[in-house]
């Protein structure tokens, strides 16, 4: 029988819902209603505009009406708003916004795809100010030629998820002097505390007023207030605070809300009406980690979801194992990935489950290769099972292979001995004959078998302020670039001849540069008999990194004598 099949959004869920519809069925109607007058354009290359990475606005429209109408027979009809559904009749009600006139349609078939829209609260005097929000092409053309149109270069962004991070980015690169204001601690929540401090400090090195911990009270005349009292120059504010379901189609139809304020819908993305389904960032999904429902603003589940509707549509059932939440982001020099559980999300959730986490800093590829970089990788992993839970990666160089690969794992039910054993593709200008994700899984298979115990680089500070015996093992002339106030210097490369001067009644603390050697000096420790030894992860680059972005933004002592990142 043909169907008609009616899809509300024409953007990431809509257009891959209609294209996998087709590829169904010759014979089936499909029509797909977008409000906007872009189908199917690249969401997630708009801040891209900004700093001219895409040239032309135009770019980012990869998809017209006439195309999908030749190449799919897909009835694509821009700036037609859906309005109204009519689940009785099995009608929708369609505003073409340009000439205001409405009609109906009917459908067989109806599936919700409206995506979520950027929030802007009401703060006060945010009439003094030119507020901007990036959710399509048009804003992202609004935006860019108003701050290339202003006298003063100052521009705000509120918000540290990924868009406001992009956009900072962005602005930055085209020569704006940027304000990124977070009212967390942090941005970029998918990474933990202690792994963002690399990213705030990659933003504050390129001259991004990173603020975070504070929040905007009020606008004032081109000025944006903070509750700290601090006051910014503002000509243009972009909101990028998070974004909310666009849920009022669905609502005033009585369709079900969840828990999270997003659609409902059964694994199959069904609503609580058999004929109407919906998917992508208006509805909630199954957290398959944290077992609760949550919203998930991604391309990828967005296109997977349409892609099940379609199938299922179509008389096919697809298993639902639900979403971990997989993402990437580039800032400036630097790539961050991330998957699966992080020790915020464990929190927030009151999450009943014993974890350990492993911090390493190996090379993404043999350090002979001209772009070697180093990789700050966190891996955390349930106790005692082994099982793995996430990971996060940042660094100059391929960090999402690596979340990939542990993404794929989580999928698949992996433990730490199972990435231990994992065999990946290695050639020097590729990686390491034993990869990352190898050397996280041997880390945590050492820790889960008792063969030492660890602190982290965030531990270091009290460490220091209750003037803790810490043991730097690097070489001398290492030691002298830079290390923790108050570590005695026993380089691993003298420990045995040394022994003598290690106080074996004290606890100690033991770093080299990322960790590897105040390991092995860990262990010739113990196995000369001392006792309550500490191996401090990652690191003088892991406490570099830590320390620094506090250390230029606040007027707390320093507990290193000069960083060192290398
Ligand atoms: P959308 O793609 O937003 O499409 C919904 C469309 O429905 C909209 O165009 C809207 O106009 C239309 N619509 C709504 N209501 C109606 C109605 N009543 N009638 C007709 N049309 C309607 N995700 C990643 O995974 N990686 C990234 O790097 C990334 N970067 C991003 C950068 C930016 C600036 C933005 C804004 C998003 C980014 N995302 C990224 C998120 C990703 O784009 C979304 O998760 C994804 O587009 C969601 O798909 P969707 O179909 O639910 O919604």
């Amino acid at each position: 029988m043909i169907k008609k099949i009616v899809i509300v959004g024409g953007v990431a869920g809509g257009a891959s819902a209609a294209a996998r519809l087709r590829r169904h069925s010759e014979e089936d109607q499909i029509i797909m209603f977008e409000r906007g007058p872009h189908v199917s354009f690249s969401n997630c290359c708009l801040p891209y505009h900004l700093s001219g990475v895409v040239e032309s606005a135009e770019n980012l429209v990869l998809m017209c009406p006439q195309k999908f109408l030749k190449m799919y027979n897909i009835d694509a009809r821009v700036n037609n708003e859906v309005v109204s559904i009519d689940r009785d009749q099995k009608e929708i009600k369609v505003k073409n916004v340009l000439t205001g006139e409405e009609y109906a349609e009917s459908y067989d078939k109806l599936i919700l795809s409206p995506g979520a829209k950027p929030i802007v609260p009401p703060i006060p005097g945010i009439e003094n100010v030119n507020v901007f929000s990036v959710r399509n092409v048009v804003d992202i053309d609004k935006l860019n030629s108003f701050v290339k149109s202003m006298h003063s270069k100052n521009v705000s962004v509120i918000g540290g998820g990924f868009i406001g991070v992009e956009v900072a980015e962005n602005l930055k690169e085209a020569g704006f002097n940027v304000s990124l204001i977070e009212a967390m601690p942090q941005i970029m929540r998918p990474f933990d505390y202690d792994m963002v401090q690399i990213l705030h400090k990659e933003l504050h090195d390129h001259g991004v007023n990173l603020i975070v911990g504070d929040k905007v009270s009020a606008f004032e005349n081109n000025s944006v207030i903070l509750e700290s009292g601090k006051k910014i120059e503002a000509d243009a504010v972009v909101m990028a605070i998070g974004v909310t379901p666009e849920t009022d189609l669905a609502v005033n139809a009585g369709l079900e809300l969840g828990t999270t304020g997003a659609i409902k819908t059964d694994q199959n993305y069904r609503t609580n009406d058999e004929n109407i389904y919906a998917v992508g960032d208006a509805i909630q999904v199954y957290h398959a980690l944290t077992q609760s429902y949550t919203k998930l603003a991604l391309a990828g589940p967005a296109q997977k979801q349409a892609r099940g509707v379609a199938d299922h549509i179509n008389g096919k059932s697809v298993l639902n194992k639900g979403f971990i939440g997989s993402s990437v982001i580039k800032v400036f020099d630097y790539n961050g990935a991330s998957t699966g559980l992080n020790e915020g999300l464990i929190k927030a959730h009151n999450m009943d489950i014993k974890y350990d986490t492993v911090k390493i800093i190996p090379g993404d590829k043999v350090g002979l290769m001209p772009e070697a970089e180093n990789v700050h990788f966190k891996l955390i992993y349930e106790v005692p099972s082994g099982r793995v839970l996430g990971a996060q990666a940042i660094g100059k160089g391929n960090v999402d292979k690596r979340i990939d690969v542990i993404a794929t794992a989580i999928k698949l039910g992996a433990t730490t001995d199972d990435l231990r054993d994992l065999e990946l593709c290695y050639a020097p200008p590729f990686g390491t004959a034993k990869d990352v994700t190898n050397y996280a899984g041997y880390v945590a298979s050492n820790l889960l078998h008792g063969s030492f115990e660890q602190v982290h680089a965030a531990d270091v500070r009290g460490l220091v302020e209750r003037g803790a015996y810490i043991i730097d093992v690097r070489e001398e002339v290492e030691y002298e670039q830079g290390h923790v106030n108050g570590a005695v210097n026993i380089p691993l490369s003298m420990l045995r001849d040394r022994i003598e001067e290690i106080p074996a009644d004290k606890t100690l603390y033991l770093y080299c540069r990322s960790g590897a050697r105040s390991y092995n000096a860990v262990l010739a420790l113990q196995h000369l008999g001392f006792k309550n030894l500490y191996n401090i992860s990652g690191g003088f680059m892991g406490i570099s990194f830590y320390e620094y972005f506090n250390d230029q933004t606040t007027d707390r002592n320093k507990i290193v004598k000069d960083y060192n990142f290398e």
